[in-house]
């Protein structure tokens, strides 16, 4: 087919194939034959902007959805993107249609209902006032203002009245099954009111036993929720309780402020000790483990191991000061004897002189020589008892020294001994990790705190196998480096909360309090494999160290001894059953 050019004829023919073709004589219908007549390609699409913003312009703009969508669709036009503006307008239909599903007639019934009904502490006056601020603040957005109605209604209706008898008659909040719920909180006022007052009275006011007028304030308001029968009575009774809190939270800052300030005055303490023992590597060491402690959040075990730990350190002090105070009497006695005998010899000297010279008078006086010789005789004399009184004190003062240097030796071994006796140390010098004693008090503390808090608490005991022969063939000194080795892994395996102590040479016995039974079996396991990993170093050759270990549970019955027992029964099964192994009781 030839392709017409002439305008008419395509015309023409266009509208001849409009007849033959059935087609409706539309004018898209028309044009899109001519085009085909004409060759030509269709006209791109005409964007109907003035249509679309005129569109735009008329709808309503009262809500923050609405003028969301006039940007958006304004947006659309100047992008001449057909595909967003249809999405949008779809997209708020849609929004619109589901706001309709919102279920007004069974909120309104519920306000109705509410309204009615008596509230604490809520007047008629109270209500309106509320509702006005909900609706004036909702503006017109249907769904935000749903939503604040219901929550509106929920509060009305938790501070609702139980009225005896009559309260029957008015009908629950929404939801509508909620009805027996409601019935259900109104029997369970008086338990709330006793619980309640119970709280105030024992949980709160004990816990206030530093401030008398605010614990005798929640005694008499626990009282007041027991006794209030009128809604006068409640909303007198509201009103102090937010009084109450008010001081409550007051109290609450101001110890809050006083533990700041406790705790910055222990910080200063702790600063000074470092500061007054210079040369005790020891309580350094000591006093750096307490500033960790107190540098942390604190807690009731944190502030326990800073207390124990504080205790040595001021022990140790009181030791140091005493040897000290000893030694320095010594070398007092030491100078003022020296002194003493510095003046008998200057003494002796001076009568020394004064004879010698009366020696020389006589000697140049003499006029034989049987008169000198009784003078010679003299001088020897005097002089024999000049170097004896010297050498007398010589021998004294060296004696005096020797038992300055004995009695400081003495200091010395004195404090070493009682280190190791005293009751007071709580930490085995070896290893750093509580001893007896110090296992003994916390042993305690922990079982105080698993009764009062119903928690499970476990206790593991630990022995390394064939110490001795460890200690026979690299020696004593590597033996004891390698129990510090063991409870360093203890220490860096375990929670801070568990507590790690030795029991024995080189037996070990672990707390592991909030745990059970298998999780601490687990633990000790865990415990066995690290040591595998981190091996103990004598020089360049790896030991491996193992334990064999018992571990059981805490029961109502046990004391510490029978517990200790019972993991000891269980390690040594676990020794029996070829060592290196974990046995639970
Ligand atoms: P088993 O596997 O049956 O436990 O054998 P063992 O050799 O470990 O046990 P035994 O009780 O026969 O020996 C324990 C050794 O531990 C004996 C003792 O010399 C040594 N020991 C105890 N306290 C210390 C210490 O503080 N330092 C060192 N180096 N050795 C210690
Ligand atoms: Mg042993
Ligand atoms: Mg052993």
């Amino acid at each position: 087919m030839t392709t017409l050019t002439n305008p008419f004829e395509i015309a023409r023919e266009a509208l001849r194939l409009l007849a033959a073709r059935r087609i409706p004589p539309t004018p898209d219908n028309y044009q899109t034959l001519y085009q085909e007549i004409a060759g030509t390609k269709p006209a791109a699409e005409v964007f109907p902007e003035k249509q679309l913003r005129s569109l735009a312009a008329a709808l309503p703009k009262a809500t923050p959805e609405q003028l969301r969508l006039a940007r958006q669709l304004d947006e659309a036009v100047k992008a001449a993107n057909w595909d967003d503006y249809k999405s949008h307008l779809a997209e708020f239909v849609a929004a619109l249609a589901e706001t309709q599903k919102l279920a007004w007639s069974e909120l309104i019934s519920d306000l109705l209902r509410q309204w009615d009904a008596k509230h604490f502490g809520l007047t008629v006056a109270r209500k309106r006032e509320s509702l006005e601020h909900v609706l004036t603040s909702s503006g017109a957005n249907p769904e935000t203002l749903f939503n604040r109605l219901q929550n509106l209604l929920r509060s009305w209706g938790q501070g609702r009245e139980q009225e005896a008898g009559s309260g029957s008659e008015v009908a629950p909040p929404r939801p509508p099954e909620a009805g027996t719920a409601s019935a259900a909180g109104e029997d369970l006022l008086p338990e709330f009111r006793q619980l309640f007052a119970f709280t105030l009275e024992t949980a709160i006011a004990s816990q206030l036993i530093e401030s008398p007028q605010l614990s005798s304030d929640a005694k008499t308001l626990a009282n007041d929720i027991r006794t209030a029968s009128s809604v006068a009575q409640m909303r007198e009774f509201l009103t102090r309780l937010k009084r109450f809190a008010f001081k409550l939270e007051l109290l609450a800052e101001d110890q809050a402020e006083l533990r700041h300030s406790l705790l910055n005055l222990l910080r200063l303490l702790v600063e000074n000790i470092t500061e007054l023992v210079l040369d005790d590597r020891w309580i350094h060491g000591q006093v750096d483990v307490v500033r960790g402690i107190i540098d942390k959040p604190l807690s009731q075990r944190a502030l326990d191991d800073a207390e124990r730990r504080l205790k040595e350190v001021l022990y140790k002090q009181s030791l140091l000061k005493a040897s000290l105070f000893e030694a320095r009497e010594a070398i007092k006695h030491m100078l003022a004897g020296f002194v003493d005998h510095l003046a008998d010899f200057a003494e002796a000297t001076s009568d020394y002189h004064d004879k010698i010279e009366a020696c020389v008078e006589k000697i140049s006086a003499a006029n034989d020589i049987s008169e000198l010789g009784t003078v010679l005789g003299e001088v020897i004399k005097e002089t024999r008892t000049i170097q004896i009184n010297a050498q007398r004190s010589r021998d004294e003062l060296r004696l005096t020294q020797q038992k300055v240097r004995e009695s400081e030796t003495r200091i010395r071994e004195l404090e070493g001994e009682l280190e190791a006796t005293s009751d007071l140390v709580r930490h085995d010098q070896l290893t750093g990790v509580l001893n007896r004693r110090g296992l003994e008090e916390i042993f305690t503390k922990e079982i105080g705190r698993s009764i009062r808090h119903d928690t499970l608490l476990c206790v593991g005991l630990l022995d390394i196998d064939n110490f001795k022969k460890l200690n026979d063939s690299l020696g004593h000194d590597v033996g004891d480096q390698a129990l510090i080795h063991l409870a360093t892994v203890c220490r860096e395996t375990l929670r801070p909360q568990d507590t790690v102590a030795r029991y024995g040479g080189e037996e070990f016995i672990i707390l592991l309090p909030e745990t059970a039974l298998d999780d601490a079996t687990v633990v000790l396991t865990r415990l066995q494999r690290e040591l595998t990993r981190k091996f103990f170093l004598n020089g360049n050759d790896k030991v491996l160290i193992t334990f064999s270990a018992g571990v059981t549970q805490m029961q109502a019955e046990d004391t510490q001894a029978t517990v200790i027992k019972r993991a000891d029964d269980a390690m040594y099964e676990a020794k029996g059953a070829g060592k290196n192994r974990v046995v639970t009781a």
